[in-house]
C-alpha cells in the first residue's frame, strides 16, 4: 500500500496548502491516528514525544473546526511558554489564509497588553494554565464559550505542577465538547483524570507505554571536572556544518561558567537560563532554530520546548540528578529520523547516578574515550590537564609508577627522602612505596603529585634519568 499522503484526506484547501508549501507529504504516525477521529470531534488520548509531529495532529483538526469570528473557540495548555510560542507559531502558518486570530498567552509578558489582544478577540489560545487563569479572572478571557481543549505535554504539566490548575480550567469550561490530551508518558494521575476530563475517547498509543527513547548513540565517558572543557572541545571540533549542539549544565552558574571558557577558546556559543528576559530568550532560541546558533549551552528548564530538528549532539556536562531529565534531554536530538548522539561526563561521584539513570529506562550507554581529534586539527583545542581528584583513593593518595626497580631504588626509605629533600613535600604526603625488580610504585598526595612528577622526570636518581607516570588502580 502506498504510503497515506495528507492530499488523501481532504483538508481544507487553506491548510493543504500551508502543508505543500512546508514540504510535508507524507503525516507521521501520531498525525495518521489521530487526526482522522480528532477531525469527527472525537476525544483523543495520544502518546506522543517531542518530535513526532503532534502538534500538528492536534493543530489540523483545530484549525479546521475553528472559525475566525473573534471569540476563543479552542485552547491548548502548555507547560511551558517556550512550548506554547512553538505551537503558536505552527499553528499559526498551518492555517494558511484563514485569518484566525491565534493569540499565546503566558505568564513572564506584559499583562496589560495582553489583555488588550484577547479584548480584541481571538479564535484560538495557546497558553500556560497559570496566566490562563489569571486572565479569566481578570475577564479578558471567557473560558466558558470554548468548545475545544488540548493538553499538550500533559505529564510535563503534572511534573510541573499544573494539575490543580487544569482541574480548575477544566471545571470552567461547561461547554467543552471534545478534549485531546497528548502526553509522553501516562502516570496515574494522567490516567485518572483522563477518566474524569475525557468522554469515550479514542486511544493513539505507541507500540509501548514506556517513554521512547529515540534511536540514538549514548556514549558516556569517565572524566572529572578539571577536564570536561577538554572533552568538550574534542567532541566540538567534530562538528560538520550541518551539526547543531546541545550543551547541558545542572545550574544557571555553570551555564554562564562554561559560556565564558568556551568563549575564551573562541569557541561561538550562546546561552539558555532560567535568568534572562523573554526577550532574551526568545532571540536565542530563534538563532539555534535558524542554526545561526550552532552551540548552545542551557539548563534543563531553560531548555523544555526547544523544539529544534537540526540537533545533532547533545552534551551532558553534567549529569542530570533526575534520570527522567536524562531522556528529555537526550530526546532533543536524533529527531524526525535524524541520527544524532548524546555524551555524557561521568565523573567518580556520578557513576551511581549513571547506573539509575541506566536502570530506570533499561538504556544502552556504551563507555568510551573522549573522540580522538579529527585529521585535519592539529591540536587541542583545549589542553587537557592531570585530573588528580579523578585518579585519587578516599584519602586522596594517588599512585605513581617509577621505571625503575630494586636495581636502582634499593630502599623505600631512600626514595622517600630523595622525594622530600628534591619536591619539597611533606613526609605525610608520602604513602606507601612498592620496589619490584623492574618497577616501583609510590602514593602520594593529590596536591603533591604533579610536582613529585615533575621532580623526578627533570632530575636524576642517583646518576639515572627515571620516568614516572601516574598509575591506574
Ligand atoms: P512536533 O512533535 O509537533 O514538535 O513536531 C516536530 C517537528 O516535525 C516539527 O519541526 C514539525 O514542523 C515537523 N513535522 C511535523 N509533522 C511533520 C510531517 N508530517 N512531515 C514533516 N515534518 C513534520
Amino acid at each position: 500500500m502506498p504510503p497515506l499522503r495528507f492530499s488523501d484526506w481532504d483538508l481544507p484547501p487553506s491548510i493543504q496548502t500551508a502543508i505543500d508549501s512546508q514540504g510535508w507529504e507524507n503525516p507521521t504516525e501520531i498525525q495518521r491516528d489521530a487526526v482522522p477521529p480528532a477531525r469527527s470531534g472525537e476525544d483523543i488520548i495520544g502518546q506522543a514525544r517531542t518530535g513526532s509531529g503532534k502538534t500538528a495532529a492536534f493543530g489540523i483538526p483545530i484549525i479546521e473546526r475553528v472559525e475566525a469570528k473573534g471569540s476563543p473557540q479552542a485552547i491548548v495548555l502548555c507547560p511551558t511558554r517556550e512550548l506554547a510560542t512553538q505551537v503558536c507559531e505552527e499553528l499559526k502558518w498551518l492555517q494558511g489564509d484563514l485569518g484566525l486570530s491565534i493569540l499565546p498567552v503566558y505568564g513572564g509578558t506584559d499583562l496589560e497588553k495582553q489583555a488588550a489582544k484577547l479584548d480584541n478577540g481571538v479564535d484560538i489560545i495557546v497558553g500556560t494554565p497559570g496566566r490562563v487563569i489569571d486572565m479569566t479572572k481578570r475577564g479578558h478571557l471567557d473560558l466558558a464559550a470554548i468548545s475545544i481543549l488540548c493538553l499538550d505535554e500533559a505529564d510535563r504539566m503534572l511534573d510541573m505542577g499544573f494539575w490543580p490548575d487544569i482541574s480548575w480550567i477544566v471545571g470552567n469550561m461547561p461547554e467543552r465538547s471534545q478534549t485531546l490530551l497528548f502526553s509522553a508518558t501516562f502516570p496515574q494521575e494522567i490516567i485518572d483524570a483522563t477518566e474524569e476530563f475525557l468522554t469515550n475517547p479514542v486511544t493513539v498509543m505507541s507500540e509501548d507505554l514506556e517513554v521512547e527513547v529515540p534511536e540514538i548513540d549514548q556514549k558516556w565517558i569517565r572524566i572529572g571536572r578539571a577536564n570536561k572543557l577538554w572533552a568538550v572541545g574534542r567532541i566540538l571540533s567534530h562538528m560538520d556544518d550541518d551539526d547543531q549542539c546541545l550543551i547541558f549544565c545542572n545550574t544557571k552558574r555553570m551555564v554562564e561558567l562554561l559560556d565564558e571558557r568556551l568563549s575564551k577558546h573562541r569557541f561561538e556559543c550562546s546561552t539558555l537560563h532560567g535568568d534572562m528576559s523573554q526577550n532574551k530568550r526568545e532571540k536565542v532560541m530563534n538563532g539555534y532554530r535558524d542554526a545561526s546558533v550552532r552551540v548552545l549551552v542551557a539548563t534543563d528548564v531553560a531548555a523544555r520546548g526547544l523544539d529544534v530538528d537540526g540537533v545533532t549532539i547533545v552534551i551532558n556536562y553534567d549529569l542530570p540528578d533526575n534520570p527522567e531529565d536524562y531522556v528529555h534531554r537526550i530526546g532533543r536530538t536524533g529527531r524526525m529520523g535524524r541520527s544524532g548522539t548524546a555524551w555524557s561526563f561521568v565523573g567518580r561521584e556520578d557513576l551511581l547516578q549513571l547506573d539509575r539513570i541506566r536502570s530506570t529506562w533499561s538504556l544502552t550507554i556504551y563507555q568510551v574515550e573522549a573522540p580522538e581529534l579529527p585529521e585535519s586539527v592539529k591540536r587541542d583545542p583545549i589542553r587537557a590537564r592531570m585530573d588528580w581528584s579523578e585518579s585519587s583513593d578516599p584519602f586522596g593518595m594517588v599512585r605513581i609508577s617509577i621505571s625503575a626497580g630494586s636495581s636502582i631504588i634499593r630502599s623505600t626509605l631512600q626514595l622517600s627522602d630523595w622525594i622530600i629533600e628534591n619536591a619539597k613535600v611533606k613526609e605525610l604526603a608520602i604513602g606507601e612505596i612498592q620496589i619490584s625488580d623492574d618497577n616501583t610504585f609510590v602514593d602520594i598526595h593529590s596536591e603533591s603529585a604533579q610536582r613529585v612528577l615533575e621532580i623526578i622526570e627533570r632530575r636524576e636518581f642517583e646518576g639515572q634519568r627515571l620516568e614516572a607516570n601516574l598509575a591506574i588502580r
